[in-house]
């Protein structure tokens, strides 16, 4: 899954896990999972950091943090939903030899969300996580706690305005156009308009996933 900050591929990559049964690998909550580790290596507590300020994290760190949970759930009999997980293209040339070195390179299906610059930066600033399971709440939606666990809404240390407008600058859809086309040369993309509901966008993803299977 791919697509600005904000394009609610966190949100899908969910849904299409449900649905499948496949286990969701979110590089970005791996990556703030490792906040409540205790013995943090001088790489992730670096990367921590690189986050709150809105920049990219090593690619290594990512390989680290996904390759073996890829290997785990494919040997496991399970597909996989990666959401976000390739953010540079030398990311993707390495997913890509990762794929081919797994023969899993002619299952790899790239599911793009697109939204201008100017709505992530609207929905980013109005939005709400449930610091329990995860879930995303719109700060439109006026309520005190997740609906789904009780859980206790934060603002995430990201969402902060002046890193938000960073992460769109770094991560938004001019950066990650040499990404998209690498995809696209590949043949393996296909792209669902995200300024649609999340009703629409999961039905648009379900007809593409429909015909692909
Ligand atoms: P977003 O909604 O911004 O896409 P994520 O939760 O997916 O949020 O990611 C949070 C942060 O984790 C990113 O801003 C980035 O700093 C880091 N990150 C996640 N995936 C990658 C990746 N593949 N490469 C580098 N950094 C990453």
């Amino acid at each position: 899954m791919m697509g600005p900050p904000g394009s609610g591929k966190g949100t899908q990559a969910k849904k299409i896990a449900v649905q499948y049964g496949y286990t969701h690998l979110s590089t970005g909550d791996l990556l703030r999972g490792l906040a409540g580790k205790t013995d943090l290596t001088t790489e992730e507590s670096q990367a921590l950091e690189t986050i709150k300020h809105g920049n990219l994290v090593p690619d290594e760190l990512i390989y680290k943090l996904v390759f073996h949970k890829i290997e785990d759930s494919i040997r496991a009999g399970q597909g996989v939903v990666l959401d976000g997980a390739v953010r540079t293209v030398e990311q993707a040339q390495s997913f890509n030899q990762f794929f081919v070195d797994n023969n899993l390179n002619q299952e790899v299906l790239v599911l793009e969300i697109t939204l201008t610059n100017e709505e992530a930066l609207r929905r980013l600033s109005g939005r709400r996580v449930c610091a329990r399971c995860g879930e995303i709440v719109p700060l439109s939606m006026a309520v005190d706690s997740c609906q789904k666990c009780n859980g206790e809404l934060i603002v995430r240390a990201d969402d902060d305005a002046e890193v938000i407008k960073l992460r769109i600058r770094k991560q938004g859809n001019k950066a990650m156009a040499p990404v998209i086309d690498f995809y696209r040369q590949l043949g393996i993309l296909k792209t669902v308009d995200g300024v649609q509901s999340i009703e629409e966008v999961e039905r648009s993803i379900a007809k593409i996933l429909e015909i692909s299977n």
